[in-house]
């Protein structure tokens, strides 16, 4: 039999020729989250949102879709579910609005697309994504990203307060008064943001993280997830999205410090996760959690906070959502 001809058998016999494996894992932010404060139909929500997320993300890469498309596909899903500090729910700054970041980064290319501090773009990942495929620029800002997005009809737009939600409304009140207490300031301020990290069956991986920032930051005030290597990285191995306490992510570069000790030290994805997150953050006083993905499709999704919304398929297929430290 010919080469080609074998190729061809090979080919169309779906038996012997298996897809390369695919996989992706997603968070809606690490945090306080109690068992005690999650009401049991709160938990169904928040789970079924996850899930919708990853059947979005899976449904991609069970297409031969890209990596890239994948995590765009799964973090849309969270950016619109209320009940994750991104897009609608995000939380609110000190002046009572909202400042939106969100990053995505293609590992095999490391083309990247960044915005900071938007207000009226209902989808701050797709406007990233738009300065990665329609702009010579990495990251935009403020008014300067809004332009940018005027000049491009298809990213929607909505008014400031279409963000809101009362129980963020809140989140700002208790924040606010415990300030005016000089009290410091509630741990778990932040959570909520929400990234995937995907491997497609061409052996590419992309990131992708979006983010309120943390209940009531000041002014102008830019976390780690538009930051290319702090909240949000990806290279040929390996790919890291952050959430917790942005100004820690930054201070260690976290995201990119997870993939370099693949890279570089040659170690196992989940060592590397593990003391980046739970140890060179944490020993600067910082919080928070991760999910990463290396090219084998293994996952580690590491957290030092009481909780962190997580979602994973596997590259078995086998997958699962989970919210608290104790859960598989
Ligand atoms: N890391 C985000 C920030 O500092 C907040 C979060 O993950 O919830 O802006």
């Amino acid at each position: 039999m010919s080469r080609l001809l074998l190729a061809l058998v090979l080919a169309a016999s779906p038996a012997l020729a298996t897809p390369p494996p695919t996989a992706l894992v997603i968070h809606g932010g690490a945090g306080v989250i109690e068992r005690s404060a999650l009401s049991a139909a709160d938990e169904k929500a928040v789970r079924a949102d996850l899930d919708r997320a990853l059947d979005a993300g899976q449904a991609v890469l069970r297409d031969g879709g890209s990596a890239l498309d994948a995590v765009t596909a799964a973090v849309r899903v969270l950016e619109e579910s209320p009940w994750f500090n991104a897009g609608k729910g995000a939380v609110f700054n000190a002046e009572g609005g909202h400042e939106l970041d969100a990053a995505i980064m293609e590992g095999h290319t490391r083309r990247a697309g960044s915005v900071a501090g938007v207000s009226t773009v209902r989808s701050p990942l797709l406007l990233a994504r738009a300065v990665m495929e329609r702009s010579p620029h990495v990251m935009m800002a403020g008014a300067g990203a809004e332009k940018f997005a005027d000049q491009h009809p298809d990213i929607e737009r909505v008014a400031p307060d279409w963000f809101d939600t009362p129980q963020r409304r809140q989140q700002l009140e208790r924040a606010r008064e415990r300030e005016q207490k000089q009290m410091a300031a509630l741990p778990g301020t932040y959570f909520g943001t929400v990234g995937a990290v995907a491997l497609d069956r061409h052996g590419h991986i992309a990131a992708a993280t979006s983010t309120g920032g943390m209940t009531n930051k000041r002014y102008g005030r830019i976390g780690d997830a538009p930051v290319i290597g702090s909240g949000t990285w990806a290279d040929a191995g390996c790919g890291v999205s952050g959430t917790g306490w942005g100004e820690f992510y930054l201070r260690t570069a976290a995201a990119h410090a997870v993939c370099a000790r693949v890279a570089l030290a040659g170690e196992p994805l989940a060592t590397a996760a593990e003391a980046v997150i739970n140890g060179e953050v944490v020993a600067l006083g910082g919080d928070g959690g991760a999910i990463a993905l290396d090219a084998n499709g293994k996952i580690a999704m590491p957290f030092n906070t009481p909780g962190m919304y997580r979602g994973w398929v596997k590259p078995d297929g086998s997958r699962g959502t989970a919210i608290f430290r104790n859960e598989k």
